[in-house]
């Protein structure tokens, strides 16, 4: 039979835009549709605006720093609406950027919604499609808990374009983006308070970098409040938000911004056409080779909720072009050593495993860690400290995993990423001479175990 095209990718973001335009180039016919903005979640309302959100939001505390080197510099005011626009304007150029890189692959782009009809037909603004094979890279959505005042509140998919900086925000969960945020809110003078329902912040991170954390961000005047959770939120009379917590206190604010995990993007897609199976927690289910029940279809990204890291749906777009249409080329998605960071003020950078994780999985292990404070802040007064650990496999004496806070970590930790994926040992580390003088240098001169 003949199909109008080889592959037909549902959303144009990190994962599907990489599998449309590689297929594309290894010569496939490639249709991708795309409902909202091109380039996804990454480029309209993720990694790339929250950075750019992440340097405005340093500038505070690099204005403090001046001084001690001499800097005089009169009250620095801060204009959200600004950075909002010049943020904007960045994005609708990688909008652009994006169209060409997919036209010029040969790809064809149809800008609307795609919902699947059969296993081998899509339809998009009234027009159906047949495809050989077809390609969910949908993406995920903010899950906001069902509470009652919960339409008061607002995710990230808003914060990023707030009208004017709020006064007093809220900002709810543990992860990644709720860190995030609230090290961008109070960089840039809205007075902020983290809730988290747990313990401590930042499940699955290693305990030492989530301590750590703790401390600094508690040093800068961030309001964190552990073991907490809003039960309602009411709007008053002024509109103002008051959040009453499980707890029975309440709270007020003009923001209460949710980051509480995001769901599949699963809305009108036509799954009920398809035999298409979702796994327990609702994500697409698939096999190693991004396979769904459906033989014809397959998904990659946060859809099918594996790791929802950007190069993590890059790595996946590019295995399902290769495995396609460059057999020859394919190589599966290697999950182990995913660096990541979470750019709070300060970072954290990461890669491997926490020292939880290791101890769990029965390795006898030495730990290095080491907290100093920065030479650019020893003529500052600021007192932030910065924080790293190896934890070291004492039998084999590989370094399984290697973490980090302070400044610029998410920077550091991607090199140490290559020395973990090639296997180095605590001695190559030892012998790998120091970039002097740096913060990173001390990556390879801690010497003395703190446990073992
Ligand atoms: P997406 O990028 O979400 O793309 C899916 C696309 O599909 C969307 O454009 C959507 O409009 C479209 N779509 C959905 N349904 C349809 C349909 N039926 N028809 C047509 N189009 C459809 N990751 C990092 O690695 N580093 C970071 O610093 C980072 N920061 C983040 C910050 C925030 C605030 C958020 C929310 C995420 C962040 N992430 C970060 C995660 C990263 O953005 C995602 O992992 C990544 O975008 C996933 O890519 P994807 O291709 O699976 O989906
Ligand atoms: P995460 O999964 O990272 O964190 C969700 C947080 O919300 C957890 O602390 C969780 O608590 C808490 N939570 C979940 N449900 C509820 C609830 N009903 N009530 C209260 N708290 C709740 O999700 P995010 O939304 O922060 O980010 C989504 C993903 O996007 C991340 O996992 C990451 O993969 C990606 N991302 C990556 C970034 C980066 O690379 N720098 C930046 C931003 C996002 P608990 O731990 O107790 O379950």
């Amino acid at each position: 039979m003949a199909y109008d095209f080889d592959l037909f990718v549902i959303g144009a973001g990190s994962g599907g835009v990489r599998a449309a335009r590689f297929a594309a180039g290894y010569g496939a016919r490639v249709a991708v549709a795309e409902s909202r903005y091109l380039g996804g979640t990454c480029v309209n309302v993720g990694c790339v605006p929250k950075k750019l959100l992440v340097y405005g939001a340093h500038f505070s505390e690099d204005f403090e720093l001046a001084k001690g080197f001499g800097w005089s510099l009169p009250r620095a005011d801060f204009d959200w609406p600004t950075l909002i626009g010049n943020k904007d304007r960045e994005i609708q150029r990688l909008n652009g950027i994006y169209r060409n890189l997919l036209v010029n692959s040969g790809v064809t782009l149809l800008e609307s919604h795609a919902k699947l009809i059969d296993a081998n037909h899509v339809e998009v603004d009234g027009k159906r499609y047949s495809a050989q094979h077809i390609l969910l890279a949908t993406g995920g959505w903010p899950q906001i808990p069902d509470i009652p005042g919960q339409e008061h509140a607002i995710s990230s998919n808003e914060a990023f374009f707030l009208k004017q900086l709020p006064k007093r925000v809220l900002v709810v969960g543990g992860g990644y983006i709720a860190v995030e945020f609230a090290s961008i809110f109070h960089g840039v003078g809205a007075q902020t308070t983290l809730l988290y329902r747990g313990e401590l912040f930042l499940r699955g991170f290693d305990g030492g970098v989530r301590t750590h954390l703790r401390e600094e961000l508690e040093r800068k005047g961030l309001e964190l409040q552990f073991n907490a959770d809003i039960a309602r939120i009411d709007k008053q009379a002024d509109g103002s938000l008051r959040a009453t917590l499980k707890d029975g206190r309440e709270l007020e604010a003009d923001c209460v911004f949710y980051a509480t995990g995001r769901r599949p993007m699963l809305d009108n897609l036509g799954l009920e056409n398809v035999d298409v199976a979702l796994d327990k927690r609702g994500f697409i289910q698939v096999d190693e080779q991004f396979q769904t029940s459906e033989p014809s279809i397959l998904a990659i990204g946060d859809v099918i909720g594996r790791v929802q890291l950007t190069p993590v749906a890059l790595a996946e777009g590019m295995a399902v072009a290769r495995r396609l249409f460059k057999p020859e080329e394919y190589r599966p998605v290697d999950y182990a050593h995913i660096p990541t960071a979470v750019f709070s003020l300060p970072n954290i950078g990461t890669v491997g495993l926490t020292e939880e994780q290791a101890r769990e999985a029965g390795h006898e292990l030495k730990i290095f860690e080491s907290r100093f404070r920065a030479l650019k802040l020893t003529l500052t007064e600021s007192q932030e400290r910065t924080f790293m650990k190896l934890v070291v496999d004492a039998k084999s004496d590989r370094v399984l995993g290697c973490h980090m806070v302070g400044p610029d970590a998410g920077e550091i930790i991607q090199g140490l990423a290559v020395a973990l994926k090639a296997g180095a040992t605590k001695q190559v580390f030892d012998e790998t001479l120091g970039v002097h003088p740096s913060m990173a240098e001390e990556f390879v001169t801690m010497r003395a175990p703190v446990s073992a």
